[in-house]
């Protein structure tokens, strides 16, 4: 299903209401703020036919647990799932005429617009609609989500009657009677409860407030889940309890007269025990719309408006000469502020809060992609990602156990709280290069902050405990290298090999950072030093260890070919049968038995091609240009994870038109729905893909032994295009046009970087340099 929107550089608009791409525009108009994620539903409801809808309402981390169902079990499997709840729809106002239900699929539809605008960060709707009684009404809502307050959202709804004077009845109700979707066969999608997850253990209904409270049946959760209305005319309420309890409805009736608006303003919050003391959630929910209802709609829109002028002045892209590209990237951008947790207790998962899509886990997505977004457009929320990881320690260390690592920790493939959710090991657990992309993410933080302090606090002890876990699953072999076998690189069209390259080379990239951060901070902060050590009980020489096996690591490489072989035997495989697969027959998930794809050379995703981006370094132009030509030949991008790598890797070793394309492939990834399952929840990694094709494709920016360099170039298609990024506390921009490049300082005490190998220092004195 594709939707045809204008080109509008800063909002997504609609201006005919289309049922037939509700599902999908409930993902694209969704609205969240890291914790609560609303789907873009109305909030009159949508009654279109079965499977054309999910009314979901998501938190982030907040989640149930069930135990996975093996009918042929095996030891160390992973044991319990965790996935996010659609949790009560607390946004519903139903809208009635008289004896008649507002609903865009009866009557008809006169006029309609419906936007998400990127700088207000509002969801807007006005129409006017004709009952099938003949009777017009126009609607003006305005939705948000609030980026101040992560338990807070609230909606305005006025409604105007045009040409009759009549009773208008709102009823605004905090429904219960949810459930999460059902599992079909698509891995992809969310997996199904076996029953309602949340048992009610109260309810509250006063005037203008009603609120639930619940509990899962395994996690141990409670969540109070409440909405206040305004309602600014004189009205008559009435309030029911529906379904055992799990239903509240309030029914504001209004005299209304032709021509007068009437006003009512919905404030909804959730709050859940894994924030805050379970007898406390109410009273916290009480104050939290007592505040909103004082500061009212209006001072809650201001609010979220100077926050994202905030977000774009840090980060905003853009991109002169191509406004459906324009939209695509700003849209990306926002989806993404609006997915990430930033409470160090949350993620950031591979739907957002869009969806239900990959059930809410998160996975390397965050470090290898999504990470960098963050990094450079707002630091502080990339430092919480990495805490995230650091209260996800101890669970990591008790997987190591269960794997049979008697040292060290290792991270889940997937989860939402740290236990390794993946019931699927080859293409879950196996991929053990999720340690290593957890070092590479603090690598780049330090790189790019130099925040010793975190280092100090958390990193350090990350880093040592996750390297460990190579010297676990690896060994040396006859010759005296050291090898990894067994695993799964990124690449999950080819499981369990023995050396994959990308984890064999993030491996020693690995071993070697924690062995250097560990010598320096043994020089440098002896005393924290020796908590550290004993923090992991580092035994004498663990250090050396990590540096001989990074020294006699294998990384293969086929002198005939030229090129780094994805494993020990990938390159013997039969090539995949492309001319003779059909169209339909992707992506081959799908449509193959998993050993059927394991058996060919035919990759889902860049892994090769992935490691030529993070350690470019070691790489020389002719070898990236031999592994791209192969790789591409063998890749069939089935993962919305690997055309923006592609990308940037066209763009470096000067495949211009290659770079574009890759690059336009993910950059509308979700707008155009080009994967086709955009209505499941938005794909967070793709997004942030777009950024990266940006910067470190055209933009050319790669972070070497922590000096930052560019060597930008500009597509033909494009005028210009500017970015900005963080660095050690300035905050720098990077202007291309066809005269060159353009470097500014717009904040901070200064900064220096490399333009194609010429050292670049700007400072306050002298913020802009102009290069060719
Ligand atoms: C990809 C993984 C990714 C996951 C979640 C899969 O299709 O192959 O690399 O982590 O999606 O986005």
């Amino acid at each position: 299903m594709q939707h045809t929107f204008p080109l509008d550089a800063w909002c997504i608009r609609e201006t005919s209401f289309d049922a037939a791409s509700n599902f999908l525009d409930e993902t694209l108009f969704a609205l969240g703020n890291g914790y609560i994620g609303l789907r873009g539903t109305p909030e009159e409801g949508y009654a279109g036919s079965a499977g054309t809808s999910l009314d979901g309402t998501y938190l982030n981390g907040f989640y149930e647990s069930e135990p996975i169902q093996y009918p042929e079990n095996a030891y160390g499997l992973a044991r319990n799932n965790q996935f996010m709840l659609n949790v009560p729809n607390a946004k519903g106002i139903a809208l009635w005429l008289g004896e008649e239900r507002f609903n865009l699929l009866q009557g008809s539809v006169e006029s309609y617009e419906r936007r998400l605008d990127f700088r207000t960060g509002l969801l807007e709707r006005e129409l006017v609609w004709q009952a099938p009684s003949g009777r017009r009404v126009a609607l003006r809502s305005r939705r948000l989500v609030s980026f101040a307050s992560k338990h807070l959202f609230a909606i305005e709804f006025t409604v105007t009657p045009l040409g009759f004077d009549g009773t208008l009845r709102f009823d605004c109700s905090v429904d219960g009677v949810v459930r999460n979707q059902e599992a079909g066969d698509d891995p992809r999608v969310g997996s199904a409860t076996s029953g309602p997850a949340l048992a009610l253990v109260g309810n509250e209904l006063a005037p203008h407030f009603a609120a639930l409270q619940q509990r899962t049946h395994n996690s141990g959760f409670t969540l109070v889940s409440a909405a206040a209305q305004v309602l600014d005319a004189p009205h008559t309420l009435t309030q029911a309890t529906e379904r055992d309890g799990l239903r509240l409805v309030q029914s504001y009736r209004v005299a209304a007269q032709a021509g007068q608006a009437v006003r009512l303003v919905k404030y909804g919050c959730y709050y859940s025990s894994r924030d805050y003391a379970e007898d406390e959630l109410m009273a916290r929910a009480r104050a939290e719309l007592e505040a909103a209802r004082g500061a009212g709609f209006d001072a809650l829109a201001a609010q979220q408006a100077a926050y994202l002028a905030d977000f774009w002045a840090q980060a905003d892209v853009e991109v002169a000469g191509d406004d459906a590209l324009q939209q695509g990237i700003r849209f990306n951008q926002f989806h993404l502020l609006q997915s990430v947790g930033r409470d160090g207790k949350t993620n950031i998962s591979a739907k957002g809060v869009t969806g239900e899509g990959y059930e809410g886990h998160y996975f390397w997505d965050t470090e290898i992609y999504i990470f960098p977004f963050f990094l450079y457009n707002k630091p502080e929320i990339a430092r919480k990602l990495l805490e995230y990881r650091y209260a996800g320690l101890p669970a990591a260390r008790e997987r190591a156990r269960q794997m049979s690592h008697a040292k060290g920790a290792l991270y889940p493939w997937r989860t939402i709280a740290g236990e390794e959710c993946s019931a699927y090991f080859p293409a879950g657990t196996a991929q053990y290069h999720i340690n290593a992309d957890v070092a590479y993410s603090i690598k780049q933080y330090m790189d790019a902050t130099g925040d010793d302090a975190y280092l100090l606090q958390y990193g350090a002890e990350i880093l040592l405990e996750t390297a460990r876990i190579w010297l676990g699953i690896g060994s040396y072999n006859r010759a005296g290298d050291f090898v990894i076998n067994e695993v799964t690189g990124p690449d999950e069209y080819t499981a369990l090999v023995n050396n994959n390259y990308y984890t064999n080379a993030m491996a020693r990239m690995h071993l070697q950072f924690a062995a250097a951060v560990g010598e320096r901070i043994a020089r440098e902060h002896p005393l924290e030093w020796a908590r550290i050590a004993a923090a992991v009980a580092l035994a004498d020489g663990e250090l050396e260890e990590f540096r001989h096996a990074a020294a006699a690591m294998l990384l293969p490489y086929d002198e005939v070919l030229g090129i780094h072989p994805q494993d020990d035997s990938f390159l013997d495989k039969k090539v995949w049968d492309f001319a003779g697969t059909p169209d339909d027959k992707y992506p081959l998930l799908l449509n193959y038995h998993p050993l059927v794809i394991y058996r060919h050379q035919v990759c889902k995703q860049a892994d090769v091609v992935l490691a030529l981006l993070l350690l470019g370094e070691q790489f020389t132009l002719e070898d990236k240009k031999r592994d791209f030509d192969y790789y591409e030949a063998v890749t069939t991008h089935d993962s919305s994870l690997s055309s923006c790598i592609f990308s940037i890797i066209a763009s470096e070793v000067g495949y211009a038109d290659k770079a574009y394309d890759y690059f336009m492939e993910t950059a509308r990834l979700d707008l155009d729905d080009t994967h086709g399952n955009t209505h499941y929840g938005v794909h967070t990694a793709a997004m942030a893909g777009t950024w990266l094709g940006v910067a470190y494709g055209f933009g050319g920016m790669r972070v070497v032994n922590g000096e930052v360099r560019f060597a930008p170039t500009l597509p033909k298609q494009w005028q210009h295009y500017q970015f900005r990024i963080h660095l050690h506390g300035s905050l720098l921009q990077v202007r291309v046009s066809a005269g060159g490049a353009q470097y500014t300082l717009l904040r901070g005490e200064g900064l220096s970087f490399r333009h194609r190998g010429e050292a670049v220092a700007l400072s306050p004195a002298e913020p802009t340099k102009e290069l060719a």
